[in-house]
């Protein structure tokens, strides 16, 4: 099963590549372009992963991140900052308002989606094309017998 991520970014050019490569390893994006959508679409579609840049207009990426961990349902949920910045103590500013992760602009296409796997329980993590067709086969006969399978379990 792909993931539905949310990818919150201003840039519109950052936006359509990381939406591009999520769907094509068989992932379904959400979009939201300022903090303040970021938060509304976190809210009502329950991602399973957020990707958050740190610059963003209305509500930044610290007060997006402080704003899902303060929330119940949506602080489990990995969050993974975007941020061109690597310099001392951002590192440290970034874990400390709740993100779990992150990664390094400019996004780097050959690994983007790894990166962001990383953070994904298995079962959620894109297959090569050949694995992904043999994994959806198998669904109708498990779904005929009518046993809904546990989210965190992979075929
Ligand atoms: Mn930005």
């Amino acid at each position: 099963m792909g993931a539905r991520i949310l990818v919150i970014e201003d840039n519109a050019t950052n936006l359509e590549l990381m939406v591009y490569l999520l769907e094509a390893f068989g992932h379904l994006p959400l979009v939201a372009a300022d903090g303040e959508e970021g938060l509304a679409v976190a809210r009502r579609e329950r991602p399973d992963l957020i990707v958050c840049d740190v610059q963003l207009p209305k509500l930044d990426g610290y007060a997006v991140a402080q704003a899902l961990k303060g929330d119940g349902a949506l602080r489990p949920v990995p969050l993974i900052a975007v941020t061109a910045y690597a310099m001392v103590g951002d590192r440290d500013r970034m874990l400390a308002a709740g993100f779990d992760g992150y990664i390094a602009k400019p996004i780097v296409a050959e690994s983007f989606v790894q990166q962001v796997e990383a953070f994904l329980p298995s079962a959620q993590r894109a297959r090569q094309p050949a694995a992904w067709e043999a994994a959806t086969a198998v669904e109708p006969s498990v779904s005929a017998e009518g046993i809904p399978l546990p989210r965190e379990q992979g075929f």
